[in-house]
């Protein structure tokens, strides 16, 4: 033979295309007679059998499919330009018994290939169901999902978005860098991570360049970039969509189909844990918060307490500490009901709480009705303030239930370590002795604990 060419089906299963063949010609095979052998050689592979054409200028050309089982992979062609050494029908059977070896032999090593790649699959979705089934918190949550889909795939960038349901909103909770978003980045409502959610579908677009994508992503306001390849996979528990992860490449086909099952099932393990995650800041309030009022719970106050404590004397700052305790409460309680009391307690938490540097000073409910408010960096004039203002506040805001309104006030108690007691352990019964006295004193004002000699404390 003169030439012999490798025939590869196109990704269409169309066209047969030359994909190699045996002589030195950079660009395409060299003596391959197209208008005879072309419609030869899909016919050769459309037939799945051998074919002979006699060429019109002497020589011949002889085609046959390149085949494993049911797996058609392309053809063979064998171009003879003067007289064949065999007859044409020996030939054929020559060539044919290449083509079918040619076949297993792709068939042997895509499989190899598959199996190494599933292999690798494999073990990065059991790294990765560890590592999501251990972040209990939502933001390593997100990260170990954005993570895991790069690697189990080849995109060049993932990001995790999940979806309020109820409220059809959703902000991306970690995105890799290049997408060029910041955390919490919100959804337009029309963006293709929006639909997905909303319609509970998966996007799959192996070559975006060619659908001409026209809608944006996550938002018009998204930074522009190259997107070749682009999957949009729900996350989904029971019948509602919880959020979901998106993959991109820079170039058309970089994500396929196959892919995107692999991070289905990534998808899967990650909407358990999401559900975890929720379940464990559920737990984590519950286990911090007061469930009435909102506040913190005493148990968290204690904590505090003693780590501002500790810091004060290593930084030498003071810290101060106001107990309130409503007036009369149990007044409240036997004229308007248990449940206007509850009310009523809900309403100075939310007054004494709101009125508080956030994220700095703590306001926790220590007991029935006495609130224990930490300021941190405070001394006792400044302290002292904190708590006329809250009594001012609180008095000048009465509740409302029903048509009645309900004045509610409070006694105030205030210490500061280390300007009025001697050691740490005096903080609180210094401050509680002082709220003692604000309700000798008639109520709905403030007291200071008396300044004492650190020795002759208690
Ligand atoms: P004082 O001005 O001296 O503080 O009088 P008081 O009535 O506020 O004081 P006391 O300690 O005698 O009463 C506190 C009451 O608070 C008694 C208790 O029934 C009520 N209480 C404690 N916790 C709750 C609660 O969660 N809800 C309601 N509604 N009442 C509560
Ligand atoms: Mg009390
Ligand atoms: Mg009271």
């Amino acid at each position: 033979a003169d030439e012999v060419i490798y025939w590869r089906l196109s990704e269409e299963n169309e066209r047969m295309e030359p994909a190699a063949w045996s002589t030195v010609s950079p660009d395409e095979p060299a003596l391959f007679p197209e208008r005879e052998g072309v419609p030869l050689v899909q016919w050769a592979g459309s037939q799945r059998m051998a074919l002979a054409a006699q060429l019109e200028h002497g020589g011949i050309v002889v085609a046959a499919p390149v085949e494993e089982g049911d797996r058609l992979f392309g053809a063979l062609s064998v171009t003879v330009t003067a007289g064949a050494a065999l007859p044409d029908e020996e030939l054929k059977n020559w060539v044919r018994r290449h083509g079918t070896h040619l076949g297993t032999l792709l068939g042997l090593l895509e499989v190899r290939h598959l199996t190494a790649r599933r292999a690798a699959d494999v073990r990065a979705i059991i790294d990765a169901a560890e590592r999501i089934q251990g972040s209990v918190m939502m933001d390593t949550l997100a990260r170990s999902v954005c993570e895991t889909s790069l690697q189990v795939t080849s995109a060049s960038r993932s990001a995790f978005v999940p979806w309020d349901a109820a409220a059809g909103t959703g902000v991306v909770r970690s995105a890799s860098e290049s997408f060029g978003l910041r955390e919490g980045y919100p959804l337009g409502t029309d963006s293709l991570v929006a639909r997905a959610c909303r319609n509970d579908q998966l996007f799959v677009f192996e070559d975006a360049q060619r659908v001409a994508l026209r809608t944006a992503v996550f938002s018009d306001t998204e930074p522009r970039r190259r997107i070749g390849s682009l999957a949009v996979i729900p996350l989904r528990r029971d019948h509602s969509v919880l959020g979901a992860i998106v993959i991109e490449g820079d170039s058309p086909r970089q994500v396929v189909d196959r892919e995107v099952d692999t991070v289905r099932l990534l998808a899967r393990v990650a909407s358990l844990s999401l559900r975890t995650a929720e379940e464990f800041s559920r737990q984590h309030d519950l286990a911090r918060k007061d469930a009435l009022t909102g506040l913190a719970n005493r148990r968290t106050f204690d904590e505090r307490l003693s780590t501002l404590l500790a810091e004060s004397d290593r930084f030498q700052r003071p810290v101060s500490l106001l107990l309130a305790d409503l007036d009369h409460f149990k007044r409240a309680n036997d004229e308007h009901g248990h449940d206007a009391g509850d009310a009523v307690l809900r309403h100075a938490a939310r007054v004494l709480g709101g009125a508080l540097r956030a994220d700095i000073d703590l306001c926790a409910r220590y007991g029935g009705e006495e609130m224990a408010i930490l300021l941190p960096q405070t001394d006792l004039t400044g302290a002292r303030e904190v708590a006329e203002r809250l009594r001012t506040l609180l008095s000048s805001q009465p509740v409302r239930l029903g048509a009645r309104e309900i004045d509610v006030t409070a006694s105030f108690g205030v210490a500061t370590y280390p300007a009025s007691t001697g050691s740490r352990e005096t903080l609180f019964p210094a401050a509680d002795r002082a709220l003692y006295e604000a309700k000798r004193g008639g109520r709905n004002c403030v007291k200071i604990a008396e300044v004492t000699g650190a020795s002759t404390t208690l």
